[in-house]
């Protein structure tokens, strides 16, 4: 069996060896979950001038003897300031420019405005209070965010910070998602003798999707080695055949032999529980993952495996998601031969997992709120810590 990060370690390499090298110019407001094929260069100074952190008033301090200042001029967030007159302060509002000449502003909370108009200081003052510094966000030239970082609602406010309308980014990868199996119907359907619901194709559908790749669904392949070669054939024109099922050795192993015929395969059985079956391989030079078919390790391989490798495919270097020790509120007496990932979540501050943790079981995913890792060959004592791996981290 191979490790789970010997696995990583594979299909990263592969990825690596077929990056997605087109690009596409797209408006910042559709860039969401796209990869930046570019580094991000920042062509300005933000802020471009030091501005005011506080509705209050602007000074220079060694104009100050602790007397009352006459208010000069007034400058609200938008306008051009004239330099500061010596010997005077200028009233200033959140946002705007801190005039020439001024070195210090006082908030509005800790001025007395005489009856004569003259502001009066009632706290100690220093050089540089309340001043939010020129470029202290970023200045002319400095790298804001590297290629292949995935832009998220906070990178495009980035972006925009820095008056960017457009951005180059990675084109989305081509996914098409079979799902295999003769016992498969759509939902919608009546259930006939034998039959189950084909659950795995919106899971991975819905789920490409929230990672930005194009989707084309290839719909349910019945255990047919012609239909299988006919149907990996029609997708010649995309960059993953993301197939589910069939992958475990038995005799309605199609996948495995339509890519032994007219490409190669690797198949993986993983240290990884659920999902030790894996298929990697090429069909006519197209690559193929075969993720097992039960619900719950199309899930645990895709989060773990199949999620990085399309990441790392448009150049994303940082592919493997948060993960964090978290104490164990169980035991776990009989060590394994294969990494578990348990479906779990939170009670009272320790990982608990969900009752039945069967590979057919999806709910155990829709009831947890992260993968508990127990490694193999290790028992796990109540307050143990273990890695936890949120489903928030992996979904998107
Ligand atoms: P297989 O690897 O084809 O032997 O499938 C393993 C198990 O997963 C079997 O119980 C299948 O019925 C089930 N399964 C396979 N594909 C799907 C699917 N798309 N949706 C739900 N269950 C599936
Ligand atoms: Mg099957």
């Amino acid at each position: 069996m191979i490790p789970v990060e010997e696995a990583m370690a594979r299909l990263m390499e592969m990825a690596e060896a077929a990056p997605i090298v087109e690009r596409e110019h797209v408006p910042l407001a559709l860039a969401q979950g796209r990869v930046l094929a570019v580094e991000l260069i920042s062509s300005l100074d933000l802020p471009p001038w030091p501005n005011s952190a506080m509705d209050g008033y602007a000074l220079r301090l060694a104009d100050w003897q602790g007397e009352p200042l006459t208010v000069s001029q007034r400058i609200f967030a938008g306008q051009a300031p004239e330099p500061l007159v010596p010997g005077t302060c200028a009233r200033i509002f959140t946002g705007a420019p801190v005039p020439a000449g001024a070195d210090c502003v006082e908030m509005q909370e800790n001025a007395e405005v005489l009856a004569d108009g003259r502001v009066r200081f009632t706290e100690a003052l220093s050089v540089d209070q309340n001043i939010r510094p020129q470029g202290q966000e970023t200045t002319v030239g400095e790298q804001v965010l590297a290629a292949g970082t995935r832009m998220g609602p906070i990178e495009l406010g980035l972006a925009a910070s820095l008056g960017l309308a457009e951005l180059v980014v990675v084109r989305r990868v081509r996914v098409a998602v079979l799902s295999t199996g003769d016992e498969l119907i759509e939902p919608g359907l009546p259930l006939g003798p034998g039959q189950i619901y084909n659950s795995n194709r919106v899971l991975l559908c819905s789920w490409l999707q929230r990672l930005g790749c194009d989707v084309i669904d290839a719909g349910i392949l019945p255990d047919d080695l012609d239909k299988t070669r006919a149907a990996l054939g029609s997708l010649n024109h995309v960059d993953l055949i993301l197939s589910t099922g069939g992958v475990s050795v038995g005799e309605a192993d199609f996948l495995g032999h339509a890519l032994r015929e007219e490409g190669e395969l690797s198949l993986w059985k993983l240290a990884i529980k659920p999902g030790k079956p894996l298929t990697f391989g090429h069909f006519r030079g197209v690559p193929v993952i075969g993720l097992p078919g039960n619900p719950a390790s199309t899930l645990v391989t895709f989060a773990l495996l199949a999620r990085p490798y399309l990441l790392r495919r448009q150049g994303v270097a940082d592919v493997v998601p948060l993960q964090f020790p978290v104490p164990a509120g169980f035991n776990w007496p009989k060590p394994g031969n294969r990494r578990e990932y348990l479906r779990g979540r939170f009670e009272n501050g320790r990982a608990a997992f969900y009752s039945n943790q069967s590979s057919g079981v999806l709910r155990s995913a829709a009831w947890a709120e992260g993968l508990i890792e127990v490694r193999e060959g290790t028992t796990v004592s109540e307050g143990d810590w273990l890695n936890f791996i949120p489903l928030s981290e992996v979904l998107g």
